[in-house]
C-alpha cells in the first residue's frame, strides 16, 4: 500500500504504518496537551500505541493460519481505522477460510483476558490517566469491543468471513460470496447512519462503513472474476492470429507496424524460435532513449511465460499479476499455437458478462 512505512517484521511478516496513522498519534498527542497538558497528551500516545500493537497481534493471528494453509501474507499495515493483512491469495477451503478469520477475534479476547488478569488479579492496572482511568482496563475494554465488532455478520470483517464460510457449506462459493457482500453492504449503511444520526456524526465510524461497504463489494468481484476465469482455459481464451515482430527489425519498422492493429503485445523471433516479448510501450520508449535505428532485439525483454492450453486462465491471471511476464504464450508440444495478454482477460470477462458463472468443480 501506499504512503506506508515499514517498522520492522515479526515472524517474517513485514509490519507497516501507514503515514495516516503517524498523523493520526500526533493528533491524538496534541489534542491531550491542548486538553490536559503533557501528562495527558503522552497518556493518550501510549494508549494508542498499545492500542495498535494489540490490532498487530490480532492481524498476525490470521496471517499465521493463512500461512499455515500455504497463503503467502505480504505485510501487516495499521491504518487509523485498524490493521489490514495483505495476502496473496485467501484460503480456498471454507473450514480453513473460518478458521483464519475466528482467531482474529478469538485473539483480541484472549489479550482482554491477560489485561484482565494483570489489572484485576496480580493488581497491576497501568499508568493511570488525567481521569482516574487505569490504562490495562481500557486496553482490555477496547480489546473486547474489537472482538464483537470484528464478529458482526458483516463481510469482509472476520464475522462475515465465517459466515460466508458456512453458507459456501450449502451452496457454490460465488453465491455464498454474493450473500455476505449484501448482507456486510447493508451492515455498512447501518452503521454509517448510527454513526451520523445516533452517534452524533461519528466520523469514525463513517469511515469504517465506507470501508465495509467498498472493502465487500471489491472482494465480490474478485471472487466472481476469479470464478469465470476458473471456467476457461489458456486454449480457449488464446488469441490464435497474433502477429510477431523480428529481433533484428529496426524500432522505426516495428512501431510503424505494431501501431496498425489492435495487438499491443508482441512476440520476438529469431528465425522460427520466440525469443523475446515487446509492448508497443517498451517501442516508444526505446525510440524515445535508444532512437530509430536500434533494434527490436535490444529493447524486448527476454521472460517469456508459457502455460499448456489446459491452464485455467485463473492461475494465468495470477502469473501476470504477480509480475514478470505481460504476455503468456500458449505452448503445445513444440509449437507456439496462441497468446494470452492482459486484454485476454477483459474480453473473456465481457463475454461471460450476463451469463452465471460456471460452477467451481
Ligand atoms: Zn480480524
Amino acid at each position: 500500500m501506499g504512503g506506508s512505512i515499514q517498522i520492522g517484521r515479526i515472524l517474517g511478516i513485514p509490519v507497516r504504518v501507514h503515514i495516516t496513522f503517524l498523523i493520526l498519534v500526533a493528533f491524538i498527542g496534541f489534542a491531550g496537551l491542548v486538553a490536559g497538558g503533557p501528562s495527558r497528551a503522552l497518556w493518550s500516545m501510549i494508549f494508542i500505541v498499545a492500542l495498535f500493537a494489540c490490532v498487530v497481534l490480532h492481524e498476525l493471528s490470521h496471517s499465521l493460519v493463512a500461512r499455515s494453509y500455504g497463503v503467502r501474507v505480504e505485510s501487516i499495515t495499521l491504518l487509523p481505522i485498524g490493521g489490514v493483512a495483505s495476502m496473496e491469495d485467501m484460503p480456498r477451503k471454507p473450514h480453513e477460510e473460518a478458521l483464519m478469520a475466528i482467531v482474529g477475534p478469538l485473539t483480541s479476547l484472549a489479550i482482554a483476558g491477560a489485561l484482565y488478569v494483570v489489572a484485576n488479579v496480580l493488581h497491576y492496572p497501568g499508568p493511570v490517566a488525567y481521569d482516574h482511568r487505569p490504562l490495562f482496563v481500557m486496553l482490555m475494554w477496547t480489546n473486547v469491543m474489537i472482538a464483537g465488532f470484528n464478529l458482526l455478520p458483516a463481510f469482509p470483517m472476520d464475522g462475515g468471513r465465517v459466515l460466508r464460510a458456512i453458507l459456501a457449506h450449502y451452496m457454490d462459493h460465488v453465491r455464498a460470496t454474493n450473500i455476505a457482500v449484501s448482507l456486510g453492504q447493508g451492515f455498512a449503511v447501518m452503521i454509517a447512519l448510527a454513526g451520523i444520526f445516533l452517534l452524533n456524526m461519528n466520523i469514525w465510524l463513517v469511515l469504517i462503513a465506507v470501508f465495509i461497504f467498498l472493502g465487500a463489494g471489491q472482494e465480490g468481484q474478485q471472487v466472481r472474476t476469479q470464478a469465470v476465469l476458473e471456467g476457461i482455459s489458456a486454449g480457449q481464451a488464446m488469441i490464435r492470429r497474433f502477429e510477431t515482430l523480428d529481433r533484428n527489425s529496426p524500432l522505426s519498422v516495428a512501431l510503424a507496424y505494431a501501431t496498425q492493429g489492435y495487438q499491443h503485445d508482441f512476440p520476438v523471433v529469431e528465425g522460427d524460435t520466440i525469443v523475446g516479448i515487446v509492448t508497443r510501450q517498451d517501442l516508444l520508449n526505446g525510440l524515445h532513449h535508444l532512437g530509430p535505428q536500434s533494434t527490436v532485439g535490444e529493447v524486448m525483454t527476454t521472460n517469456v511465460c508459457q502455460v499448456p492450453p489446459d491452464a485455467n486462465m485463473a492461475d494465468v491471471y495470477r502469473r501476470i499479476a504477480q509480475g514478470g511476464c505481460n504476455v503468456i504464450l500458449v505452448r503445445e508440444g513444440d509449437r507456439i499455437s496462441g497468446i494470452v495478454t492482459p486484454e485476454s482477460f477483459r474480453d473473456q470477462l465481457i463475454a461471460s458478462a450476463g451469463q452465471p458463472p460456471p460452477r467451481p468443480s
